[in-house]
């Protein structure tokens, strides 16, 4: 049954009419499971088990995602990707709570080095957005909350690796941070003479695209190091007319821009979903870059689609579109040097 559905349209015309920053969808995020399920009208006998499940891993849904999602569908694919379910607590045979063996990669504090040439920075240890099949679910953030004595120990390790071509500011999302102390690590990293590359993961740009200051572009624009912007995002109805111009304007600032999906059953799980996302990324300036395989984390097993179902998808995917738009299907195997071709 629909319930709401008026009052939450005269919430969002009202944000809408606001012009919000980023700062303040931040502070305002959806974060009660009881208060989502009254926004989208659904049916409120899914809250106890909401509830139980974000006890684990909490909600957080910026709102102008929210108004992407279809009301009074509990199908809706977006909702799905934030919704806490009864299934995350079911345990599964080969889930677990660290599926990446990250927690061995992990030389100095906030510093995640597996690839010989590249390098994750954990820049921030928060999302704008938890998205419930997240491999970091169960990251220990707090251990790499990095204090300024912390923030010079990675930037030296850094220095002193003089392999590495590319640092990839990473988290959590990087983008929570405000652009002065981003310009200023932009600025420390500019200065190592080995690198030059750097690399930005982020999903804030398609969760509330406001995030596109002009500040942003400033640094992005500014620094020697070739910028590139790699987004997460899983299915066309995350990308609306203001996630589009926001990207077109970081492409328009000359930043490179790729996209890397996880592939979700019941979210992006079909030809025609894959094709549509690959276009509407497109139109946006942006290069599908990786379709990856499931992580294997604890409580996300109900995501999974199996490799033969995947790779029948892309087949599927690449009679519909040109070979520049297919994803390259991708998984993450620990101890390996790079992410393995399916
Ligand atoms: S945005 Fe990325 S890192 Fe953050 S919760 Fe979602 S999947 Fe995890």
């Amino acid at each position: 049954m629909i319930q709401h559905v008026p009052a939450a349209s005269e919430i969002i015309a009202r944000e809408e009419a606001s012009g919000r920053r980023w700062q303040d969808e931040m502070a305002d995020l959806v974060t009660d499971p009881a208060e989502l399920v009254r926004l989208l009208g659904l049916d409120p006998k899914q809250l106890p088990d909401a509830l139980r499940a974000a006890g684990g891993f909490a909600l957080r849904v910026p709102r102008p995602y929210l108004r992407r999602m279809r009301p009074g569908d509990p199908q809706d694919p977006l909702l799905l990707q934030v919704l806490p379910g009864a299934p995350e607590l079911e345990p599964a045979a080969g889930f677990s709570g660290d599926p990446l063996g990250e927690a061995h990669a992990n030389p100095v504090p906030g510093v995640v080095h597996k690839y010989r040439g590249r390098l994750l920075l954990i820049a921030a240890g928060q999302c704008a957005i938890n998205c419930r099949y997240c491999f970091r679910r169960e990251f220990p953030y707090g251990d790499n909350h990095l204090s300024r004595t912390q923030w010079q120990g990675a930037l030296e390790y850094i220095r002193g690796q003089d392999g590495l071509r590319e640092v990839i500011l990473s988290g959590g999302d990087p983008l929570v941070l405000n652009d002065r102390q981003l310009a200023r690590l932009a600025g420390e990293l500019a200065a190592v003479p080995h690198l030059d590359k750097l690399r930005v993961h982020t999903r804030l740009p398609v969760v509330a695209p406001s995030r596109i200051t002009d500040e942003l572009l400033a640094w992005l624009a500014g620094t020697r190091l070739k910028p590139v912007l790699v987004l997460h995002c899983n299915h066309a109805n995350e990308i609306d007319g203001e996630v589009r111009a926001g990207l077109q304007r970081l492409r328009a600032a000359g930043v490179t821009l790729l996209n890397q999906a996880v592939l979700l059953r019941g979210v992006n799980d079909s030809v025609a979903a894959l094709s549509a996302l690959g276009e509407a990324l497109f139109d946006s300036g942006v290069l599908p870059y990786y379709l990856h395989q499931l992580d294997r984390v604890r409580g996300a097993a109900h995501f999974e689609v199996d490799d033969e179902t995947a790779l029948e998808l892309v087949r599927g995917v690449r009679e519909q579109l040109p070979g520049y738009l297919v994803p390259r299907l991708v998984r993450e195997i620990p101890g390996e040097r790079s992410k393995t071709p399916l």
